[in-house]
């Protein structure tokens, strides 16, 4: 989709460090890291959010959650453990809007809801 972000960074137009790749996801180091290792998994294809990719194609969500997967065990996190994200609307405090997997760890995780302070 033209005007997308992440449509851009998996045709190559906007560059970004590049993780894992699957013929249906790609995967690349989020440019502003909450946690030591922070890595999105995108659909190759645009979907706006996780419950819309959920409804038109349950494959590639799955797709999706399983690169998230092998992006944890390659990071040497499958062991220690590790958090997945999708946000989802205003409250999530949401900014790009092609559905994106978070996946945080390489340390200890902080609480998360609520906000802090
Ligand atoms: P969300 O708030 O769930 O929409 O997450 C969007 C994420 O995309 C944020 O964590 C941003 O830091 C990240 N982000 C924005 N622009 C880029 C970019 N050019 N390369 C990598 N990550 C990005
Ligand atoms: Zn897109």
């Amino acid at each position: 989709m033209s005007d997308c972000l992440f449509c851009e960074i998996v045709a190559g137009d906007i560059p970004a460090t590049k993780v894992h790749e699957t013929g249906t996801t790609f995967a690349f180091r989020d440019i502003n890291p909450q946690a030591k290792v922070h890595v999105l998994v995108v659909p190759k294809t645009h979907h706006e959010d996780a419950a819309e990719l959920a409804a038109a194609d349950p494959r590639l969500l799955a797709d999706v959650i399983a690169a998230g997967a092998a992006v944890a065990k390659a990071e040497g996190m499958d062991g220690s453990g590790f958090r997945f994200v999708l946000n989802t609307g205003e409250d999530a405090g949401r900014t790009v809007f092609h559905a994106h997997l978070h996946v945080l760890g390489g340390e200890p995780l902080g609480t998360f809801g609520r906000p802090t302070g």
